[in-house]
């Protein structure tokens, strides 16, 4: 079997926020500063276990990496310089209230190259009801300020399906949305999770009908302002789509690095410590899983459908020595009829109703 081995992409994990969403699952905690300035320390010394090595994307995820104060932020960029140096893609997680001018000229300054700020809602009545720290006019002036630093490319996440959300309220979300001339929206379904504010109110995720009609709207309505879909839950303009998640969508290798993170390095998966009590004091590896040829087929299919790209049917045979025409002959023509997939130029491409339905396409091809 032929591995990956080129490590592409850095996903480095900032766990502090300024206030903790209702619905959040994330690894994050509240902002301290004995807290953070210890974590670099520990960033640092994570990276150095890695070093030398060069990436051609670089993630800082959260958390809310700009709820660092400018000097942290500053130290974290310096930090990260050491590998950027090959890097085409450079993206950094912000919410509004913190995407200030003067982090911004930091991180253009550091070679950031695109901002990925968390609205979730445009509607401030819902944003303040999921303590959410921000209004639409300040999602406005950060990215002016975005623009006005020298931001061409950003990416605006949204929620599918927050409560007393109708249908025309997320209409008028992405209609805000796409009237800020962003070249990137991501928009997740909802999901409630235990130990989540939504969890103890009981608050319900979306019906799968619903969620559905709102995916349906997404999926015409941007087209029509010139978006691809080119990701389940993931809209770009062309070529602006995320190189980084590309890597995960690809199922190529990664480091990840930071509280909670998870990496991929060759044919093992790791997991870092979740609980900052212990990242970097107990070690930062929790756990390493060697990812056998079978799951990684799994993944192959599971990261590769998930994307219009699809799966590249001679590179699958070439890595697992098997020709998916042949040992799911009957599968893929069922899958057809149901224009579920394609096959086109050598490649299994899940269509839009496959991607709504993916699972029902992996459940007969894995
Ligand atoms: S800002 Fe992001 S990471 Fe922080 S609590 Fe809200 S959703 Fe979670």
């Amino acid at each position: 079997m032929k591995r990956m081995n080129k490590v592409k992409s850095l996903y480095v994990h900032i766990p502090f926020c300024d206030s903790i969403c209702d619905y959040c699952d994330f690894t994050k905690l509240l902002y301290n500063d004995k807290f953070a300035k210890e974590y670099l320390e520990n960033l640092k010394r994570e990276l150095d276990d890695y070093s030398p090595f060069f990436v051609e994307t670089i993630y800082i995820g959260g958390g809310t990496p700009t709820s660092l104060p400018y000097d942290y932020l500053a130290e974290l960029l310096k930090m990260l310089s050491k590998y950027s140096s090959n890097v085409k893609e450079y993206t950094v997680e912000a919410n509004p209230e913190n995407l200030n001018p003067e982090k911004l000229s930091l991180l253009k300054e550091y070679g950031v190259n695109r901002i990925s700020i968390g609205v979730q809602t445009t509607n401030d009545e819902i944003s303040k009801k999921i303590n959410r720290g921000h209004t639409f006019e300040e999602v406005k002036q950060a990215i002016k300020n975005a623009r006005e630093i020298g931001f061409s490319n950003i990416n605006i996440d949204l929620i599918i399906g927050l409560p007393n959300v109708t249908k025309s309220m997320f209409e008028k979300d992405l209609e805000n949305i796409v009237s800020l001339g962003v070249n990137h929206i991501s928009c997740y379904s909802l999901t409630v999770h235990p130990n989540t504010v939504f969890y103890r109110k009981n608050i319900e995720e979306p019906t799968p009908e619903f969620a559905r009609e709102l995916y349906d709207f997404a999926h015409e309505f941007l087209a029509k302002k010139g978006f691809v879909h080119y990701e389940i839950s993931n809209w770009a303009k062309e070529g602006k789509m995320s190189l980084h998640n590309l890597t995960y969508w690809n199922n190529e290798n990664y480091y990840g690095i930071g509280l909670g993170a998870s990496g991929y390095l060759g044919s093992k998966r790791y997991k870092n410590f979740i609980n900052i009590q212990k990242y970097g004091k107990v070690g930062f590896i929790e756990e390493t899983e060697e990812v056998e040829n079978k799951d990684l087929r799994t993944y192959q299919l599971l990261t590769n459908l998930r994307t219009i790209f699809g799966l590249d049917l001679e590179k699958f045979k070439n890595l697992f020595n098997e020709d998916l025409l042949v040992t799911k002959k009957n599968e893929v023509y069922e899958l057809i009829k149901e224009k579920l997939i394609v096959v086109e130029n050598n490649k299994l491409k899940s269509t839009y109703e496959g991607m709504m339905v993916l699972d029902q396409i992996l459940l007969k091809l894995i």
